[in-house]
């Protein structure tokens, strides 16, 4: 009986242990999104400040107004933070290696409610990603347990503002997308 502690500590732990996975094994994950997908989207929504083009899967649970304020206020927290200037959001703004970044109001987003089947540098499940080609975000808006809603947003917009898909310059941008209380490695694409 003496080792009675022992084991129910022993199966205190691995009960804490078997909970985490099971609730990382329940979390769910859409199927593929690709260029494709997000090309078939009606992008009807407009956000009122920087006007980029919206579209909201109906399984959101965030009201479509907080959605696209959300996407507003953050983008231009994001700019001013990276940039020291919001309003580089509304022109063509070059980078350092001469890329030139067109308005916000030509970025489209599709906001989705789950993490996603993706193909990513290095990832085949994400939670947001910006495809460069046809300059569009899509972002969910949870599925991480502790991480917020569309915590992955400043990150995916760092990608149209310079951020290489491979991440090895994410350094420069840490600062103005990290968000609180989130593993980076869980969640970004
Ligand atoms: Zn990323």
């Amino acid at each position: 009986m003496r080792h009675l502690p022992i084991t129910l500590a022993a199966i205190f732990i691995f009960s804490l242990v078997s909970c985490d996975q099971v609730e990382d094994f329940f979390a769910p994950v859409d199927p593929l999104i690709d260029e494709e997908v997000v090309e078939s989207q009606d992008f009807n929504l407009t956000t009122p400040f920087y006007e980029m083009q919206v579209a909201i899967d109906s399984r959101v649970n965030a009201g479509d107004q907080r959605v696209l304020d959300l996407l507003d206020n953050r983008a231009e927290q994001f700019l001013n933070c990276q940039f020291g200037d919001s309003d580089i959001g509304f022109e063509d703004f070059m980078l350092d290696d001469g890329t030139v970044v067109p308005p916000l109001s030509e970025l489209r987003v599709y906001v989705v409610p789950n993490r996603f089947e993706c193909e990513a540098v290095g990832r085949d499940v994400c939670g947001g990603i910006y495809f460069s080609g046809i300059d569009a975000i899509v972002v969910s808006e949870g599925g991480f347990e502790g991480c917020g809603e569309f915590s992955v947003w400043k990150h995916e917009l760092g990608h149209r503002y310079g951020m290489e898909a491979d991440h090895s310059n994410q350094s420069d941008f840490e600062a103005c997308t990290n968000t609180d209380g989130c593993d980076p490695g869980d969640i970004f694409d």
